[in-house]
């Protein structure tokens, strides 16, 4: 029969040393496997998985990735690339990082002018609903109409400056709720909005 070593398996998932071993005795409960055992049959590694995300939940060190308060199951800290919250992603980092800076400066609406689609359809993923998201793009008619009734939905505008974006858009957007992007990357929005949203608290 296909199997692995019980040891691997964990690693592969962010379980070593302390936490393995947390994780071990939540298999035994589960009874997915039972002391002595150094393999476990691949066909159980769905239930592994599912039984691993029932009880523990995995955070790295950043504090924004920290399990809020609440939270049921067991925290276990591991290495970025495990974290539930940015999977060791830099850009899923300064996202949460915005969306919780955003919360506390009690702003829920952002209008993002510019970036590509796929930075656009990148950054409503990481943004998950959580937030209100809209866009000028390069298909936005620049003008008035369309443009400002945009700007005043928005608690916060940004524009992604080095991005394909006419300049007729930009112009109208100003006044104290538009704040610059100085770089391309959803990192550089998300800090550029965080950095504003710290500066009005
Ligand atoms: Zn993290």
């Amino acid at each position: 029969m296909d199997d692995v070593a019980i040891s691997e398996l964990l690693a592969s998932r962010g379980f070593e040393g302390e936490s393995a071993e947390r994780a071990l005795a939540g298999l035994y409960r589960d009874g997915l496997t039972r002391p002595g055992k150094k393999r476990i049959a691949k066909a159980k590694i769905e239930a592994v998985d599912r039984a691993l995300g029932a009880a523990f939940v995995r955070h790295c060190p950043d504090p924004v990735c920290r399990p809020p308060p609440g939270e049921e199951r067991e925290p276990i800290l591991v290495n970025a690339e495990h974290c539930e919250s940015c999977r060791g992603s830099d850009n899923r980092r300064a996202v949460e990082r915005m969306l919780a800076a955003m919360r506390r400066a009690g702003r829920s609406k952002l209008l993002v002018a510019g970036g590509s689609p796929t930075s656009r359809v990148e950054l409503e993923r990481l943004c998950a609903g959580r937030l209100g998201l809209r866009f000028v793009t390069e298909d936005t008619t620049p003008n008035r109409r369309t443009v400002t009734p945009l700007l005043d939905w928005a608690d916060i505008a940004v524009i992604w400056t080095s991005t394909q974006i006419s300049h007729k858009s930009t112009a109208l957007l100003r006044g104290p709720k538009v704040v610059k992007a100085p770089r391309r990357g959803i990192a550089a929005l998300a800090d550029a909005v965080k950095d504003r949203c710290a500066l009005t608290v």
